[in-house]
């Protein structure tokens, strides 16, 4: 027996449940369409929402920074890995989300793992709801804070905990704002009344709403700001990524000048980590002007996703509470889920099956998500192939 012999007896254990991840076959580009061994597959498995991830603007942004700025940045942003181009798109985040200042992370990952245990520690709580993403729970795993784990979107279960919160030192409330695997929206509005009734932090994660939701893109809080002016101040901690509709790479998160400057101090992702190369930022940068320039790929979008939500549901998916471009497709089993996956895949659509860990178990989920780029005949043979595999 030698010490690693135990990790093939897990992947066998994986693979006997059917639970066996295999990576997928690397893709030169990112794109509504792709080529996998040789064949033409339509793309329903990326987050490149608006289709900017090879936009030639991002291209010829991030090509022009190459040359003035060069790659790696040596050191950590506290040390000297900083750069104007880091500056620039800090002020321009600041801007887009109206709030007073920003701080650039490597990854939206980062960004949540960093700031949540830098917000709270010991004798506080932390109150998370129990379908967020896995970086804001690896966030609270990192706090010495108690951890209370709400069910999904229940503001009473909340607030039932928060009634008897009351001995902490400080508390945060934490929740992505669009769910990654249902496409469903966070009740923002109630969350923010909550906070501000017990004197709560509330910290929200933009990742698949940015640049997507909101009538300047800013994500669901500005969605729901319309009819509650209020929320813009009742969210102290805004978290983004810069690689999902972006179309970039690296995370941010958005707040008042004290906590950016805490955060620069604290995060421990952000101090012990280098500083991103300043290309990628350049490309954020004109994907944020192309962003308030087109208001109108985001509003297609939406239309879309609702027209094709309801194509999907009129034969017979459960679309559960999806109200995004993020369309789920329960099934429930994982073995039926990954053979549906592959017989999309013969008929030319790639959805990507979701498996526990990431979904409970009996949760398992075709994750299909649309794009500004998939056309309307794209559509049309997506509807098709999901109608053959119903039937089969
Ligand atoms: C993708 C995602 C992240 C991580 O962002 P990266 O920039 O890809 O590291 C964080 N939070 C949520 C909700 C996400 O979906």
């Amino acid at each position: 027996m030698e010490p690693l012999d135990w990790i093939d007896e897990q992947l066998d254990h994986l693979r006997q449940h059917d639970l066996y991840r295999e990576l997928p076959p690397p893709l030169k580009t990112v794109g509504p369409s792709c080529c996998v061994d040789g064949r033409e597959l339509l793309n329903f498995a990326s987050n490149d929402y608006l289709g900017l991830a090879s936009d030639p603007r991002l291209v010829d942004a991030a090509a022009q920074s190459l040359e003035e700025a060069g790659l790696g940045r040596g050191a950590s942003p506290l040390v000297c890995g900083r750069s104007t181009g880091h500056l620039d798109l800090e002020r321009q985040l600041a801007q887009f989300e109206a709030t007073a200042a920003a701080l650039l992370f490597v990854s939206g990952f980062a960004a949540n793992a960093g700031t949540i245990p830098a917000l709270t520690g010991a004798g506080d709580a932390i109150y998370s709801d129990a379908n967020n993403h896995a970086s804001i729970v690896d966030g609270c795993r990192l706090s010495h804070a108690e951890k209370h784990i709400y069910p999904h979107n229940d503001v009473d279960a909340l607030e039932r905990l928060l009634q008897v919160g009351k001995k902490y030192r400080r508390q945060l409330i934490v929740t992505d704002t669009l769910f990654s695997m249902d496409g469903d929206l966070a009740p923002l509005p109630r969350l923010g009344e909550l906070a501000e009734q017990y004197g709560a932090m509330l910290m929200v994660d933009e990742a698949h709403a940015t640049g997507v939701f909101g009538k300047q893109g800013r994500g669901v809080v500005e969605h729901f700001s319309a009819e509650h002016p209020q929320l813009h101040y009742q969210v102290h901690v805004r978290v983004g990524t810069l690689s999902k509709a972006l179309g970039a790479a690296g995370g941010f998160v958005c707040g008042s000048q004290s906590l950016i400057e805490w955060l620069a101090n604290r995060a421990r992702t952000y101090v012990f980590s280098t500083a991103h190369p300043v290309p990628t930022f350049a490309a954020a940068s004109a994907a944020l002007k192309i962003v308030a320039a087109e208001p109108t790929q985001r509003s297609n979008l939406l239309r879309d996703a609702a027209n094709l939500r309801q194509q999907l549901q009129a034969q017979g998916w459960n679309t559960a509470n999806s109200a995004s471009q993020i369309i789920p497709l329960h099934v429930g089993s994982a073995s039926q889920t990954m053979q549906l996956a592959a017989q999309l895949r013969k008929l030319g659509c790639w959805i990507p099956g979701i498996r526990p860990p990431t979904v409970p178990s009996d949760g398992s989920l075709l994750r299909l998500s649309l794009t500004a780029t998939h056309t309307e005949p794209m559509r049309a043979t997506l509807v098709e192939a999901l109608a053959t595999v119903r039937t089969t």
